[in-house]
């Protein structure tokens, strides 16, 4: 079934012309155009049906933060020089609860990247089945090679204006890509200190000053559950399957740890310079081994081929215009690094050696190109905001914990987790069903995040 409409429709040249004026009112911010466009692509279904929302203007609405803002970062190295970064959060929706969405630290972090995630996170959030607004933020800091103090350093100056805008019932961020524990527990101090004040203001809190158990490990082990949930309607498991993962940070870990449970057999990790194909399999010994090398030694993936005898590492070549990471065999994938890792070329390669089930670790890890592919392939694919929505809806139980002072078993809020999983994964078949295009999961997640999102905005009138 082919995901786009073929005939020009009122609500397709509707999403054209939204599209258009997006592209031209936001110059230079390629990854947002793009990310804009797959949600579009699947909305003109939407339009044909609902043109109340096109009289309200809600998608344009949508598609303009709240609020954007941006800030200066400065702070003292080692050496006793003078750094500057830049710092941003983008409040980009609250209709549905505060704003909520991760904070990434990288030196390639720029405005236009933080807004295509926060517009994927508003239609995440919305699928979680709770009650949380989008945003994200960040900022070009290049946490590789500093040293604790100047990541100490800089998360104080940084939350010293981030203060001012967040709050536990306003903006509730958490960490994303470079910002793991260490840095929450950083920003999280410097934030009480600012404003005597204990509360639930970030979320992937250490487990004895607020944290859930199973925040750090939801991304990974949601995307496995939405990835097993998809199998099941082929009458499949996941066990004995081969599953390509990249990247090696803290959705790749766990996505691991979930596939050993499950019996399937992870053969590769990743990170920017180049990867790891273990083809007996990544067992426990050797994940507790990675565990180690990025989380405390914060070392490169390279060290496990020292390490580990058959292992192979191939470094990153960019004269090359593919990854060779998806050329391995294997009958799932789990792109769990970073936005735009798939090209055609990359999914095309995932096709020929039988990759048939694919689910995003990572925030837009594809093209739009990759993307067509995969659904003309008819293979079970499922889109970031579906798959990986299991790290913020387990920070949103994190909130709910911090609200009510208690903390659930770990047992408890994996269930949980299992279970918002299983709806989401339920919540995007049905939708796709429901707008004729059966087995899009891409339709499905658009369609039922953007359903609920607008709701809200038409009942809370023109805000
Ligand atoms: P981490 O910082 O823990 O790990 C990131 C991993 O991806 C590292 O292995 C890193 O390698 C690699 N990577 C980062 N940038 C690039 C790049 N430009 N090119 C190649 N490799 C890169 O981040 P997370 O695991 O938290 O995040 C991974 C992805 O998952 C991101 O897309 C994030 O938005 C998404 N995500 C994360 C959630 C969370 O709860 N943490 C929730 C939902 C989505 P290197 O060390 O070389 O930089």
């Amino acid at each position: 079934m082919s995901h786009h409409a073929t005939l020009e429709t009122p609500g397709s040249s509707y999403v054209k012309e939204v599209l258009a004026h997006t592209v031209a009112r936001n110059a230079g911010e390629p990854e947002f155009h793009q990310a804009v466009q797959e949600v579009l692509e699947s909305l003109a279904l939407v339009f044909d049906r609902r043109p109340e929302y096109r009289t309200a203007r809600i998608l344009e609405r949508m598609l303009e933060p709240e609020r954007v803002i941006m800030f200066r970062v400065p702070w003292q190295d080692d050496q006793g020089q003078a750094q500057v970064n830049r710092g941003f959060r983008i409040e980009m929706n609250s209709a549905l609860g505060p704003y909520k969405g991760g904070l990434r630290f990288h030196a390639s972090v720029n405005l236009g990247i933080l807004k295509f995630l926060a517009f994927e996170q508003v239609l995440k959030n919305s699928l979680t089945t709770l009650t949380m607004g989008g945003g994200k933020g960040g900022s070009d800091f290049d946490p590789k090679g500093k040293s604790d103090n100047e990541v100490m350093r800089f998360c104080q100056s940084f939350m010293t204006e981030l203060s001012r805008h967040i709050g536990p019932n306003t903006d509730v961020p958490a960490g994303d890509i470079g910002v793991g524990g260490r840095e929450i527990g950083y920003l999280f101090g410097q934030y009480k200190r600012l404003r005597n004040e204990f509360t639930g203001v970030l979320t992937g809190k250490g487990l004895n000053w607020g944290g859930s158990l199973i925040r750090p490990e939801a991304t990974g082990y949601g995307a496995v559950y939405f990835a097993a949930e998809m199998v099941a309607t082929r009458g499949e498991t996941l066990a004995g399957k081969a599953c390509i993962v990249s990247g090696s940070g803290n959705v790749a870990q766990y996505t691991i740890e979930k596939l050993l449970d499950l019996d399937a057999k992870p053969v590769s990790i990743s990170d920017s310079n180049g990867f790891i194909y273990d083809e007996s399999g990544i067992d426990r010994e050797k994940l507790k081994f990675i565990f180690k090398l990025k989380n405390e030694r914060r070392g490169r993936v390279k060290e496990y081929a020292d390490h580990f005898k058959g292992a192979v590492y191939t470094p990153f070549d960019s004269l090359l215009d593919h990854n060779p990471l998806w050329s391995l065999k294997a009958e799932c994938a789990f792109p769990s690094a970073t936005q735009n890792e798939i090209n055609a070329t990359d999914a095309q390669n995932l096709l020929k050696s039988g990759v048939y089930v694919i689910s995003e670790g990572a925030n837009m890890p594809t093209t739009l190109d990759a993307v067509k592919l995969f659904l003309d392939a008819g293979i079970l694919y499922a889109p970031g905001k579906a798959a990986n929505a299991g790290g913020v809806a387990t920070s949103g139980l994190e909130m709910m914990q911090n609200s009510m002072r208690m903390s659930w078993t770990r047992e408890e809020v994996d269930k949980r987790l299992h279970d918002i999983m299983k709806a989401i994964h339920k919540s995007c078949a049905d939708t796709a069903t429901a707008f004729g295009t059966p087995g899009n999961y891409v339709n499905g997640a658009n369609i039922a995040g953007f359903l609920k999102v607008a709701d809200a905005m038409m009942d809370q009138g023109l805000v």
